[in-house]
């Protein structure tokens, strides 16, 4: 307790009395974030002390600059210490009372009307009231002969200040932590808040030391060696902070590790490096998709000057984006305001088209460059490129040269290339180029190898997004239309003017329609004949298009309740010899519905929908055939 009579005391120019009640309802949700201030803080010292001498105003060596933290649970202290400029009496008076007081006054002022204040502005110097209920600042200015200070302050507008007896350059904050905080006298929990805030700070930041344990010796000599070391807690110099030229590869994997623990390793990576008309530095990183979106558990850091902010940047990065991982440093990113004003921010605005832009321009020199490569790493990288096709114009416009499309048989191709390709053969009595697809290559073979067999070429088309992305290449695109491969039979799946005859007379065909209407009458199929090949199967269940594609909305979107039942045809091929000629010459009756019955379960294992007891029964059938 500093001695209240002998001091010399002063009042904290501000309007209002109560600003620490405001201050600690303010950042109530984010009180961890006084160390981020406090060590920030120790850090610009640092850093203006190695201004200084950079420019010959400090001559002597500067030695050791290492900051520390230090917690004393039994005097409930924790102290910061650096070795930084310091500050002079005037100085602390200057600084530390009317300037970050009456800032922070204004500050309140200016925002108290906004609810939506993000988490994790900070007041500074004063966030450590939130955390301690007298905060001591024992401080020598870098200056000749000055004079150390002790600055004592309990949280109301009074302090008090006197000489101290401090020999060293720099500055000491020691906070006596208050009974609400105590969590932050557990050594660990300061540890997991320096790892987070200062993993990259520029300056070594040291907590307390770590055992290292070395062997020398060999064989049964080998002995084990254990010595005590400074555990430092960041790394000074990461790597988004140097030149793209002087790291190689396993620079940028190292760095991904130390980001990201034990993640798989990146495909490829973007040095963002630009200091007009903002300035932003980074790495992102396109990581290995799987190919559903899970649940990100690596996200893009955001940084200002080293510091860590937050991982929630979809403000600052368009969200097609936010999938990346990496690292994105700007001290242009307005830090302490509200969401609402980020979005509208005329520099935040800029960084995210320069984002944008510079994604779009890797991906088109990978392509161009190695494009056997880029097509090897398609299907990994393809959900972020459909992604952004489908929610930013701009990117879709860049991304038509190197987003591909990729055939059953794996070749792959741009749309325009694709186009070119299949326009001879698919296009459709509307002029309309049609791509056929597959999203289950084995469930849906025999369609595929009937599209084969016709000349189509199909695509595979099976990640989660390809519902969106097809929908969105037909509406953007130049008359272009997706039908799967088995939303029709082959004949029609490109529709053009073409007549196929059939051999059976109109009363023959009427005939074969009956039939299957009364053994399948409890279907709701529509029953419809249609003169095929002789290579078609003779019975098919295809699944309309539009209606297919309606359902896959509604499922994707969780319109939960009553699901529509899936919409199917069931096509009979009047030119297929056992409805032609075997089904037409039997003569009984029941020999005529089992057959019918035989002919459309084996249509409905073709499409996956004969299960349980109807399978199972199906298959007790086919082996009395063979016994
Ligand atoms: P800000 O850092 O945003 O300027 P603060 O309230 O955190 O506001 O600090 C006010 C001022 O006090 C700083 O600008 C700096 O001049 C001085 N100061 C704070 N901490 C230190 C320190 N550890 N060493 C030297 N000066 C400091």
């Amino acid at each position: 307790m500093y001695d209240k009579m002998a001091m010399e005391k002063g009042t904290i120019s501000v309007e209002s009395q109560n600003i620490f009640p405001i201050i600690k309802k303010f950042l109530y949700a984010d009180h961890d974030i006084f160390l981020r201030e406090l060590i920030s803080n120790a850090v610009d010292a640092t850093q203006k002390l190695n201004t200084l001498a950079n420019k010959g105003v400090v001559k002597s060596e500067l030695g050791d600059l290492t900051i520390e933290v230090e917690v004393d649970s039994d005097a409930k202290t924790i102290t910061i210490k650096d070795k930084g400029i310091g500050m002079t009496e005037e100085e602390v008076k200057k600084y530390l009372n009317q300037v970050a007081f009456s800032s922070a006054e204004e500050f309140v002022k200016k925002y108290k009307a906004e609810n939506t204040i993000i988490g994790h502005f900070g007041l500074g110097f004063y966030s450590a009231f939130m955390v301690a209920d007298r905060v001591e600042v024992i401080t020598k200015s870098y200056r000749k002969n000055a004079a150390s200070v002790r600055w004592e302050c309990e949280g109301e507008p009074e302090y008090g200040i006197e000489k101290a007896n401090r020999k060293n350059r720099g500055t000491d904050i020691i906070l006596h932590i208050n009974d609400d905080s105590k969590e932050f006298l557990e050594k660990s929990r300061i540890e997991q808040l320096l790892k987070k805030y200062c993993k990259f700070l520029p300056v070594p930041i040291k907590f307390g030391t770590k055992t290292e344990t070395n062997y020398e010796g060999e064989g049964e000599d080998k002995k084990e060696i254990k010595t005590e070391v400074d555990n430092i807690i960041n790394n000074p110099d990461p790597a988004w902070k140097k030149t793209p030229r002087s790291l190689k590869d396993e620079d940028y994997k190292d760095f991904y590790e130390e980001l990201y623990p034990f993640s798989q390793a990146p495909l490829f990576w973007i040095h963002l490096n630009i200091d007009f008309p903002f300035n932003l530095t980074g790495i992102l990183y396109f990581p290995k998709l799987s190919q559903q979106f899970e649940v990100q558990k690596n996200k893009i850091q955001l940084y200002s000057n080293q510091v860590y902010v937050t991982d929630e940047v979809k403000d600052i990065v368009p969200e097609f984006l936010t999938l990346l991982h990496g690292v994105i440093d700007s001290p242009d990113i307005p830090l302490n305001v509200s969401r609402s004003y980020l979005q509208s921010d005329h520099n935040v605005k800029k960084i995210t088209s320069y984002i944008t832009k510079k994604v779009s321009e890797k991906l088109q020199s990978l392509f161009k460059k190695d494009r056997e490569q880029y097509e090897s790493r398609w299907d990994e990288i393809a959900p972020i490129v459909k992604y952004g096709m489908i929610t930013d114009d701009k990117f879709y416009e860049k991304a038509t040269q190197f987003a591909l499309l990729k055939s059953i048989d794996g070749k792959c191709y741009t749309i325009e290339e694709y186009r070119e390709k299949v326009k001879p053969n698919q296009t459709d009595k509307h002029g309309k180029v049609v791509l056929i697809y597959a999203n289950q290559e084995k469930e849906q073979d025999t369609f595929i190898s009937a599209a084969k067999n016709r000349g189509y070429d199909v695509l595979i088309l099976d990640q989660i997004i390809d519902n969106h992305f097809i929908q969105h290449l037909e509406h953007k695109g130049d008359n272009l239309l997706f039908v799967r491969v088995d939303s029709d039979t082959t004949d029609n799946l490109i529709q053009t003017d073409e007549v196929v005859e059939s051999v059976l007379s109109e009363k023959e065909q009427e005939k074969v329609k009956t039939l299957f209407e009364t053994v399948l009458n409890k279907d709701s199929h529509s029953i419809q004949l249609k003169p095929l090949t002789a290579d078609d199967h003779p019975v098919l269940i295809t699944k309309p298009e539009f209606m297919r594609r309606m359902q896959e909305m509604q499922r994707l979107q969780g319109m939960g309740g009553m699901e529509m039942p899936e919409m199917h045809n069931l096509v009979i091929n009047s030119n297929h010899p056992l409805i032609a000629s075997k089904l037409l010459k039997m003569k009984s009756e029941e020999k005529k519905q089992d057959f019918v019955k035989y002919l459309y379960d084996l249509a409905r294992l073709n499409q996956q929908m004969l299960k349980g007891s109807e399978l199972t029964s199906f298959i007790d059938r086919s082996l009395s055939f063979v016994s």
